[in-house]
């Protein structure tokens, strides 16, 4: 049986390594995430032409619930299933709290949290109907530890940790398993554009920037990599991994040992 997932986020990062893993295993995948459209297109094209699945896109907003309802409508309508959902769409904005922009808060709390509660609204009831399903949420090891000046991003990823405990417990009994995949740092586009800043704030270069604050925490001093996350999330959507739910597994090289 050909299983379809939705992988929000996925035109970029570690969504786009979740879908190649996904394609890599013949799944049906929908895409979504913004950028641009003919880049997405020949994303979209390639992944295609590699899966034996179809790979289809959305560009449905994460901050909108009635395009969330719609990515979620269209694809049951395509492929008649949402069988796995990985919420892994996210931004950044990193300042402190006293000078944090107030649109910056409220874009961070809907894409990174808020998104993941319509996204799940909307799949669970056909999951429930069908008795399985797979959801794992994209969090960070800032939903276990919070880090200075990442207020609203470490208060959403937090809120996606017990999303996903309430998640699991209520869809236990369906066959549905919820689980948080908690990263370290990915050297993706989201925090490639935190590194000038960071230097920029604390007066260091940006090779400093990457050894001395983002890999400080990282015990293991390597980048986690999207292909490592691609393969955790291949095991969490299989049946074997029926028992595993409502947790939230670090994947940070020791980070949230200290
Ligand atoms: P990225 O910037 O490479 O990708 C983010 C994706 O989200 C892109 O596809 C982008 O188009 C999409 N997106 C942003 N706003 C959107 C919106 N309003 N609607 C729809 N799509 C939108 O970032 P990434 O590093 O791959 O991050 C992916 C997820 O992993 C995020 O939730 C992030 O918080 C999490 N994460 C990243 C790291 C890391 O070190 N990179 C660590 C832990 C957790």
């Amino acid at each position: 049986m050909t299983r379809t997932a939705i992988i929000t986020g996925s035109t970029s990062g570690i969504g786009l390594g979740i879908a190649e893993a996904f394609a890599a295993q013949g799944m049906n995948i929908m895409l979504n995430g913004f950028g641009d459209a003919d880049e997405i297109e020949a994303t979209r094209a390639e992944l295609d032409s590699k899966a034996d699945g179809t790979v289809a896109y959305h560009g449905a907003d994460m901050t909108k619930p009635d395009e969330i309802a719609d990515l979620v409508a269209q694809t049951e309508k395509q492929f008649g299933a949402v069988d796995v959902l990985v919420n892994n769409a996210g931004i950044q904005y990193v300042g402190p709290i006293e000078e944090f922009p107030l649109e910056k808060w409220d874009a961070i709390i809907a894409i990174n949290m808020s998104s993941a509660f319509h996204t799940i609204r909307a799949a669970l009831p056909g999951m429930k109907a069908r008795k399985w399903g797979r959801i794992i949420n994209v969090a960070s090891a800032h939903g276990l530890v919070a880090s200075p000046y990442k207020s609203a991003y470490v208060t959403a990823k937090h809120g996606v940790v017990g999303l996903t405990k309430t998640v699991a417990l209520e869809a236990a009994e369906h066959g549905v398993t919820c689980n948080a995949v908690c990263p370290g740092y990915v050297l993706t586009p989201l925090v490639e554009g935190q590194i000038p800043d960071t230097a920029k704030a604390r007066g260091i270069t940006e090779e400093e920037v990457k050894r001395d604050v983002l890999l400080a925490a990282q015990p293991t001093k390597e980048f986690v990599t999207v292909e490592q996350l691609g393969a955790l999330c291949t095991f969490l959507a299989t049946d074997a991994a029926a028992s595993m739910t409502g947790t939230a597994l670090p994947v940070d090289g020791g980070w949230v040992a200290h």
